[in-house]
């Protein structure tokens, strides 16, 4: 059955109360009308279509196919993009707003559009030639994932000692190097590729190269078996002797580590709303059964040392959220968001760490088994201390980004 697309057809209005000097007083949990109607109907998609899959696509490591499709159909991956491109149109926030409630069920699910969106495109539609942008985003907006290739074997939070390199033939570049860790270099129809094209200026030579995956001598490597997510593919990409035209730069030579770091910035956020769904996720889906398991004539929720443990989380929950939601509005407003963004995927991976292993505690034996979903959220939310930054880098960001408050 063909989904009609939920909200490709209207454009946005532009956010009420949102300008640059209220912000920081707009109640977080205000939405607006089209924010409202996409997080419902995101809920219903997740409910229909993502919770029948979820268990099979964690055991055979696979992202099932169709709901890709369905992501697309509904406009999910291409959210905040002009219409103009094929994207649905709507802000910045309304992604988030998806990601989470995707997390809610399923926190691969929620990384296919926190990627493409947050990142892919938004890489593409800031930097991009109109050229470039025409050939690309209307393929990303209907049936094409894109994977970044920044992670190497011997950089990783140290991402800009890189040593893929491309080397200038004429009107030609040849690339060669290896990458890993990519996320869905097994569906990608196009990687961006960061490779130092200058090595003699240190991480200034770093140049964005858009790759099409049919380009010869580009290999996907073997998938990783992970121990969560793992509905996404992450894969070893190699670059041998990679030909592309010049024409493929992304934007200008030698700011690859610019836009990297500008993509990673936005990105977190993305990741800091997948770890608030899943923690929400795990907790709606624990709390039940809290109330309904009897021990010493009563509920196990109505002991206060069972209580206090739920309130506890419970509130450190409604934090992460706060925070999540205020660095996606400070982008919406174009106010600095760097400190905040990071803040928010230190602490909401943290509480989605406690939140994961509290909920198994508070099942018993039973949440230590497969069938119930606790435990599978307990897996996913690790990799969000390590994504995109790992939580010592985003201390590190915070910290100098404190350094030049002082
Ligand atoms: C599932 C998955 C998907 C991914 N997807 C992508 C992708 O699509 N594209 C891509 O390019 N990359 C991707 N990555 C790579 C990811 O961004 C890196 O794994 C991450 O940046 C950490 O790098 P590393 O694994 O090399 O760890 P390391 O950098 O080796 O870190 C190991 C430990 O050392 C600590 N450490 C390192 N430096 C410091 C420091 N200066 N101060 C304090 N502590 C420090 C870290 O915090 C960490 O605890 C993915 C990784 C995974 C696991």
């Amino acid at each position: 059955m063909t989904h009609p697309c939920i909200f490709k057809s209207s454009k946005p209005e532009p956010l009420p109360n949102l300008s640059k000097d209220v912000v920081t007083h707009v109640p977080l949990h205000t939405f607006t009308e089209e924010e409202i109607m996409i997080k419902e109907m995101v809920k219903k998609f997740a409910q229909e279509r993502v919770v029948p899959l979820v268990q099979k696509m964690d055991e055979e490591a696979k992202l099932d196919e169709s709901l890709l499709k369905g992501l697309f159909e509904q406009g999910l991956m291409s959210i905040d993009l002009d219409p103009a491109y094929g994207g649905t149109g709507a802000s910045f926030f309304s992604t988030i707003l998806v990601v989470e409630e995707l997390a809610k069920v399923d926190p691969s699910v929620s990384l296919v559009c926190e990627l493409q969106n947050t990142f892919i495109n938004k890489l593409l539609t800031t930097y991009g030639t109109e050229e470039q942008k025409r050939t690309y985003l209307p393929r990303l907006s209907k049936d094409m994932m894109g994977s970044i290739c920044l992670t190497e074997p011997g950089s990783g939070s140290d991402a800009f000692s890189l040593k893929t390199c491309a080397e200038k033939k004429g009107d030609y570049y040849i690339i060669n190097g290896s990458k890993m860790w990519i996320s869905f270099a097994e569906q990608a129809g196009v990687f961006f590729v960061m490779a130092n094209a200058n090595p003699s200026a240190g991480y200034k030579g770093i140049t964005c190269f858009i790759v099409d995956r049919n380009t010869e001598g580009l290999h996907v490597g073997k998938k990783e078996n992970k121990l969560g997510i793992r509905a996404t593919s992450t894969c070893p990409v190699t670059f041998e002797n990679v030909k592309v035209p010049e024409s493929n730069i992304l934007g200008k030579f030698g700011h690859g580590y610019k836009y990297a770091i500008e993509m990673l910035n936005t990105g977190r956020i993305g990741i800091s709303a997948q770890m608030l769904g899943l923690a929400q996720g795990c907790f709606d889906q624990t709390l039940p059964y809290t109330k309904q398991r009897n021990q010493f004539g009563k509920s196990i929720f109505e002991f206060q040392g069972m209580q206090h443990q739920i309130a506890q989380v419970a509130t450190q929950i409604e934090a992460a959220r706060l925070l999540t939601y205020n660095a996606a509005r400070l982008v919406e407003a174009g106010k600095p968001f760097i400190k905040e963004a990071s803040m928010a995927k230190y602490y909401t991976a943290e509480v989605a760490t406690l939140t994961t292993s509290k909920c198994i505690e508070w099942m018993g034996g039973v949440g230590f088994t497969k069938d119930y979903p606790i435990e599978k959220y307990y897996r996913d939310c690790k990799i969000g201390t390590i994504y995109e930054g790992t939580s010592n880098i985003q201390l590190n960001t915070i910290a100098k980004c404190i350094a030049q408050e002082y």
